[in-house]
Order: structure tokens, then C-alpha cells, then sequence
């Protein structure tokens, strides 16, 4: 060190960095040691406050010559090669972006938002250089809304391990196809199944790269649910229209009831919805139908499963309500894959945890002026990555 400025007015300390005379360095680039070449003009590094005080390192990088590779900016103790910051006030911002908004953190620690995001960006770029190749028996492809306007990421779930793989703009085949290379051969061969929707692109792209895919793909239960009650739904608004006519008002405002499961209702609201669902009314036929649908993801065996789907599959196409009619002839059309669920149990439900992160991910980070800065988050905080800066002696 060779000298200390202390700026009162400012809040800072000034830190200026110097080397002893004569000694040799290493090459940054084979580690052979070097005479001194030159140094590189002044550069500036933030530190840990000292106390209050923001505190600025100084130095002048020095330069080697090596026989081999010529000259080269020597690598630093304290910071990596093209940040700002020192390694120790890096590590302390992202223990703290880890657990607090990026809009806390920036305010706390005096940094804009493009330091911010550098600083993500960084430990994402580390983390995923530092992966291991572990076994992803059980993967999960979600598609993640952006904003408003329907923009999309996929998302690839490592479901063992409740972390985040992989992450895509669109929700394309190319989407997913990118993920397929960023694993080795052992774990594409560890792979047991694949939770995904029944999206024809994503279905494509595990087609096209995992061997044996039928009988890996299971069609996610939460997203076969879904589209049951939508169905019920399309029922309980074009009998609602009807009735209302009639003066009828039975069907007013009970949308969410019957996409709500009846064990979680209480009182009188049970009552009401008991003695709906128990009428005549063909949105109560629906309903009846969806719940038996569902029935199918409590059985052990695949034979008697079959046969309940079998028998489900004509009551509905009899039902005469076309939006069960519907979407009964695409269950029938995906069930290979969604029986697969009996043999390997996997949903899409083990990322809820990754999801409620993403959600507060979204919430906390209005400063995402790009998608990538959000996907960075997405690998930062769901990732499991090891993002700590590397110690560079
Ligand atoms: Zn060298």
C-alpha cells in the first residue's frame, strides 16, 4: 500500500495501491513467472466500506511479458479481471441479492442498476461454469409468462433437486431444443422422465432428442386440470346465459366453485355448492365428469387405469356437452402420455417453490429492462449455483 486518503466530505476512503520493486510476475495466461513490462493506466475498484466509508482501491495494474504469450495485464489478488468491484465487496453484494431486492440492495450498497446486474450477471456466468454434471433423473419443462403481452421463457427443471437447468426466450421447439446440449451424454442418459404441458412443441423437441421419449413424457397432471375446467367452465357459461334468460340466477358468480376442490369449502357456501352440483343442471354434469377424469391419478395399476379411462372417455362423448366432448378427444389423443404419470409419479408441481421464487423475482425486480437481465435473476435464484467470485490467487 502506498498511501490513504481520507475524504471527509465525500464519505470515502481512498486506498492507493502499490507493488514492491524487482519482483516477477506471473503470466496470466500459463503462470510462468515474468519480468514487469509495463503498467496499465490507473484503475479503480470498490471495497468493503471501511466503517462508513465508501472505499476506492487504486492501482496500476502491472503487465508481464512472457515468452510465450507476450504481454499480458497480470491477474489481481482482489477482483476479477473485468469488474469493478473487489472479490470481497462482490461476495458481500450478492449474499445480499440473495436474500433481498435488487432495489434494497442497489440503495443499501450505493450501486446503479446496471452494477447490479453486472454483478448477477457475473456470478450466473461463474456458477454455471462450475456445474457439475449431476443425474437429472426427473425433469420439468414449464413455460414462464413475461410481462403482459404474452411473452414467454421455458424453463427446464431439474425435479430431484428443485433447481432451475436451463432457461429460453419463446416458447418454440427451439426453446427447448437448446437445453438438449447443454448436458453430457451420462446425464441425457439419467434421464427417467420428463414432466411437461401438452405443448406440440416442446413434445417435438424431447422427441427429436431423448431416446425412448414415449415413454418418458408425462403430460402434467396440474396442466390436464386445467383444461378440464375450462371445459366445465365453457359448460357453466353457456347454460349461465340460458338460464339468466329465464330468470334463472343459480349460475351467477359460482365460476370458482366449481373449479374449487369441495373439500376445502365450509358451511354454508359447502351447502349451497352440495345441492348445485347434485342438481340437474349440465354444468353439475361437468363437473361430474372432470372429478371422474381426475379419479384416474389414484390408481396403482395401469390396467384397471385403463379401463377407467375407457369408461370415462364414453360417458363424456355421450354427455351432449360439447366442451367436455372436446376436450375428452384430446385426452384420448395425449393418454399414452398421461398414463406414463402411474409408472413415474412426476408433476410439474415439485417447481412450486421454484415458481413462488419467480414470482417474487418478478415482483421485487422492476428494473428488468431486458429479458436477460431476468433470466439471469431466474439462474441466480433458482439456479442452486455456486456464485461466489472465484479467489484469483
Ligand atoms: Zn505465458
Amino acid at each position: 500500500m502506498e498511501r490513504v486518503d481520507l475524504k471527509l466530505k465525500e464519505g470515502e476512503v481512498h486506498v492507493y495501491l502499490t507493488h514492491e520493486d524487482n519482483r516477477e510476475w506471473a503470466c496470466a495466461e500459463c503462470g510462468v513467472l515474468c519480468p514487469l513490462y509495463d503498467h496499465q493506466p490507473e484503475r479503480q475498484w470498490r471495497h468493503l466500506d471501511t466503517c462508513q466509508y465508501r472505499t476506492i482501491l487504486h492501482a496500476e495494474p502491472p503487465r508481464s511479458q512472457c515468452p510465450e504469450h507476450g504481454v499480458r495485464v497480470v491477474k489481481l489478488s482482489w477482483a476479477e479481471a473485468s469488474s469493478r468491484f473487489t472479490a470481497l465487496f462482490e461476495g458481500l453484494a450478492i449474499e445480499w441479492l440473495k436474500h433481498a431486492s435488487q432495489k434494497a440492495v442497489g440503495e443499501q450498497l450505493r450501486l446503479s442498476w446496471d452494477e447490479i446486474h453486472g454483478i448477477m450477471e457475473r456470478a450466473v456466468e461463474r456458477g454455471l461454469a462450475r456445474r457439475q454434471a449431476e443425474e437429472i433423473p426427473y425433469l420439468g419443462v414449464d413455460e414462464k409468462a413475461f410481462r403482459k403481452g404474452h411473452k414467454y421463457l421455458t424453463l427446464v427443471n431439474d425435479l430431484t433437486r428443485s433447481r432451475v437447468l436451463y432457461v429460453a426466450e419463446d416458447r418454440e421447439q427451439s426453446s427447448l431444443d437448446g437445453f438438449w446440449p447443454t448436458i453430457t451424454a451420462e446425464q441425457q442418459a439419467s434421464i427417467e422422465a420428463v414432466a411437461l404441458d401438452m405443448w406440440d412443441p416442446y413434445v417435438a423437441s424431447v422427441r427429436g432428442h431423448l431416446p425412448k421419449a414415449e415413454e418418458k413424457m408425462v403430460f402434467d397432471k396440474f396442466h390436464i386440470a386445467k383444461h378440464l375446467g375450462e371445459a366445465v367452465d365453457r359448460v357453466r357459461r353457456q347454460e349461465h346465459k340460458v338460464l339468466k334468460a329465464e330468470g334463472d340466477e343459480r349460475l351467477k358468480g359460482t365460476k370458482y366453485d366449481w373449479l374449487r376442490n369441495p373439500a376445502s369449502m365450509e358451511g354454508e357456501q359447502k351447502r349451497e355448492f352440495a345441492e348445485l352440483r347434485k342438481s340437474e343442471l349440465k354444468t353439475a354434469r361437468a363437473w361430474a365428469l372432470k372429478e371422474t377424469a381426475m379419479d384416474l391419478y389414484d390408481y396403482v395399476y395401469e390396467k384397471p387405469a385403463r379401463r377407467h379411462f375407457h369408461w370415462w372417455y364414453n360417458w363424456a362423448v355421450r354427455s351432449r356437452l360439447q366442451p367436455m366432448k372436446e376436450v375428452a378427444a384430446m385426452l384420448k389423443r395425449r393418454f399414452e402420455n398421461i398414463i406414463t404419470y402411474l409408472r413415474h409419479r412426476i408433476t410439474n408441481a415439485a417447481s412450486e417453490s421454484l415458481n413462488a421464487k419467480i414470482q417474487w423475482i418478478k415482483y421485487t425486480a422492476r428494473g428488468f429492462r431486458n429479458k436477460q437481465n431476468f433470466i439471469n435473476a431466474i439462474y441466480f435464484h433458482c439456479g442452486s449455483l455456486d456464485l461466489a467470485p472465484s479467489p484469483t490467487k
